[in-house]
C-alpha cells in the first residue's frame, strides 16, 4: 500500500470484529428450527460464566438496558427509592433506575479514573438509599473491594454497569461478581457485538434463575422443562427481554477471540498512551496496581490552554482521518431530561463535566494496526501544536 493511500484511509473509533466464523455460525442457526430460547443461549451463558470464572451464573438478555432494567427489577427498587449512580456514565445506567420508579442520586467521578469513588458514594447515602450502582468508566474497575464493604456495611446491594467491562478484573476477579449484579452491553462498538444484546451476571444461582424467569415473561418454565409442550404457569411479572439464537451464536463466536482481542486493545492502550507525555494532556487510566482494565478506548482529557478547544481538537483529528469519540457527552444529571426533572447545579460534577466537555475517546481495538496507532499518534500531536 503507497504511504498516500495509507493517509487517505480513515482510522474508525470502532469496528466490529466479524470473522468468517462469526458468519458461519449464525447461519448454522437459520439453517436449524430453534431461533430463539434455545440450546446456542445457554452454551453462551455458561460460556460467558466459564469466561468470567469465581462460579459466575449469567442470563443472555437483548441489551445492555435490558440488563439493567432486569438488575433494577430483581432487587425490588421502586418509588421512594434513593439509588446512587454515576454522573459520568451512560444514560442508560440512569434510565434502569428511573424506570422501576426509584431516583437516582448522582455523585461525582475521580478526575484520574473517571469512577466513582467510596468517598464519594459514602457522602451521598441517606435514609432511602436502597442500591448503589457504578460502572466502570472505559473499563477501568471501579474500587470494588472498598465500594462492597461500605454497601455491606449499610446493607444495601451493588449493581455493576460492565458495558465497557468486559476483561475488567481486580486481582484475578472479573468486574460483575463484586455487587450483587453485573450488566453487560454487546453493542456493536462495545468489547464482543451480538448486534444488540446484553448479560446479567450474579454468584447468585437463585437470583440468576429469578432473572432469567423476568426475561421470558415471567414464565416457570424454560421451553427445554416443559414435560407437556405448551404448558406452562407464570410465577412472575415478566418482560420479553430475550436473546435470539442468532445473536447467541455470534455472541459465542465472539467470545473465543476474547483473550486475543484484550491483548490487543493493550497493547494498543500502551503504545497510545505516549500521549501522556503532551502538554496540557491527561490520560485516564487505572490507578490501582491490582487492577486489569478491559482497555474500551484511551480518553485524553485536555487541561491549560487545550481545554476550551476539545471540539477544535476534535475537528482537527478528523480532518487527519481519526474518528474520535465522546465518552460520555454529558454528565446524567445536565443531559435534559435529568436536567429538568431534578434541576441542576452546574457547579456539582465538576469532574463528570471535565470528562464530558473536554475530553477525546481515541480508539484502541483489535481493528487498528500497529502502524494506525502510530499514525493517530502523530496526528493528535501535530494537533496539539497547532492549537496548543
Ligand atoms: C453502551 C452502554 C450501555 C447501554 O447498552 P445497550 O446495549 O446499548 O443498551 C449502558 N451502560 C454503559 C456504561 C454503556 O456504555
Amino acid at each position: 500500500m503507497s504511504e498516500a493511500t495509507a493517509a487517505a484511509e480513515r482510522i474508525a473509533f470502532g469496528r466490529p470484529w466479524i470473522t468468517g466464523e462469526d458468519r458461519r455460525a449464525v447461519l448454522e442457526v437459520l439453517d436449524g428450527p430453534i431461533l430463539t430460547h434455545g440450546p446456542k443461549g445457554r452454551a453462551f451463558e455458561t460460556e460467558f460464566a466459564a469466561f468470567m470464572g469465581d462460579s459466575a451464573h449469567c442470563v443472555a438478555v437483548s441489551s445492555g438496558m435490558a440488563a439493567l432494567h432486569l438488575a433494577s427489577i430483581a432487587l425490588g427498587l421502586g418509588p421512594g427509592d434513593e439509588v446512587i449512580a454515576p454522573a459520568q456514565t451512560h444514560v442508560a445506567t440512569a434510565n434502569a433506575i428511573e424506570w422501576v420508579g426509584a431516583r437516582p442520586v448522582f455523585v461525582d467521578c475521580d478526575e484520574a479514573t473517571g469512577n466513582v469513588t467510596p468517598d464519594r458514594i459514602a457522602a451521598a447515602i441517606g435514609p432511602r438509599t436502597k442500591a448503589i450502582s457504578v460502572v466502570h468508566f472505559d473499563g477501568i474497575p471501579c474500587d470494588m473491594p472498598s465500594i462492597v464493604q461500605l454497601a455491606d456495611r449499610h446493607g444495601i446491594p451493588v449493581i455493576e454497569d460492565c458495558a465497557l467491562a468486559v476483561g475488567t478484573r481486580i486481582a484475578g476477579m472479573h468486574a460483575g461478581l463484586f455487587g450483587v449484579l453485573g450488566c453487560f452491553s454487546f453493542y456493536p462498538v462495545k468489547h464482543i457485538t451480538t448486534g444488540e444484546g446484553g448479560m446479567v451476571s450474579t454468584r447468585d444461582p437463585d437470583l440468576a434463575a429469578r432473572i432469567g424467569r423476568i426475561r421470558a415473561h415471567g414464565v416457570d418454565k424454560t421451553f427445554a422443562e416443559r414435560t407437556i409442550p405448551g404448558m406452562y404457569d407464570v410465577v412472575a411479572l415478566g418482560l420479553n427481554y430475550r436473546m435470539s439464537e442468532m445473536q447467541s451464536a455470534l455472541g459465542r463466536s465472539q467470545l473465543r477471540r476474547i483473550d486475543e482481542n484484550l491483548r490487543q486493545r493493550a497493547m494498543n492502550f500502551e503504545r497510545l498512551a505516549v500521549l501522556r507525555d503532551v502538554p496540557s494532556v491527561r490520560v485516564i487510566d487505572a490507578a490501582d496496581p491490582r487492577a486489569t482494565s478491559s482497555h474500551y478506548c484511551l480518553t485524553v482529557v485536555l487541561d491549560g490552554p487545550l481545554g476550551p478547544k476539545r471540539d477544535a481538537f476534535v475537528t482537527g483529528l478528523n480532518a487527519h482521518g481519526i474518528e474520535t469519540s465522546i465518552y460520555y457527552p454529558q454528565p446524567v444529571p445536565r443531559m435534559r431530561f435529568y436536567r429538568e426533572r431534578y434541576g441542576y447545579d452546574p457547579s456539582a460534577f465538576p469532574n463528570a463535566t471535565a470528562i464530558s466537555d473536554r475530553s477525546i475517546a481515541l480508539p484502541v481495538g483489535p481493528h487498528l494496526s500497529t502502524a494506525d496507532v502510530d499514525r493517530i499518534v502523530g496526528a493528535f500531536r501535530a494537533v496539539a501544536e497547532e492549537l496548543g
